[in-house]
């Protein structure tokens, strides 16, 4: 061991939480909007377990270059400035935290629309009315995922009272493995 205290790590290298994705936690309130764990308390050991997940994944077109271009060729009359605008738009309402176990079990479902057929269906209009039209579509798959992680949390939760907590407990009654930190 040297006398040089450790550099102080840098939080933005943890790009779950950082950068891009801090806007979205700030935006859910740190609450996966899936589950809504997190929603009690503040809680750093949840926090940390966070995750960005696209409503409609980059396999569908729901990354923001792939949105931004859907928009361009479906509505060549707006601006560039409305372009750029309203894609953001989307790409936030088409993002929404997840804690992990939602994260896991819903992120490669595929959904029943993509983004580009969304967008190319969208008659004309404002940028506000193309917005509201396709984040229709949006709200549509975030209640079907949320009616699956429902439905997959009853099973989990039964099976973590009657199998896991007793074997859990069982090992905590042993002396302890070597313990972190
Ligand atoms: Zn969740």
């Amino acid at each position: 061991m040297s006398g040089e205290p450790l550099k102080e790590y840098d939080y933005r290298n943890c790009q779950s939480l950082f950068g891009y994705a801090a806007a979205v936690h700030e935006r859910s309130g740190g609450i996966c909007q899936l589950c809504g764990a997190g929603s009690a308390k503040l809680d750093f050991d949840l926090w940390r377990q966070l995750t960005v997940e696209h409503l409609i994944g980059e396999s569908q077109g729901g990354y923001l270059k792939q949105i931004s271009t859907a928009l361009a060729q479906r509505f060549p009359n707006l601006s560039t400035g409305e372009l750029s605008d309203l894609a953001r738009r989307i790409d936030g309402a088409n993002t929404i935290t997840a804690c992990s176990f939602c994260n896991s079990t819903t992120s490669r479902n595929r959904v029943p629309i993509d983004m580009g057929e969304a967008i190319h269906q969208t008659p004309d209009g404002s940028p506000d009315e193309i917005y509201e039209h396709v984040t229709a579509d949006l709200r549509h798959i975030l209640a079907a995922k949320r009616r699956d992680v429902r439905w997959k949390l009853a099973g989990v939760r039964k099976a973590y009272e009657s199998i896991v907590v007793p074997r859990l407990m069982d090992r905590r009654a042993l002396p302890p493995l070597d313990s972190p930190g």
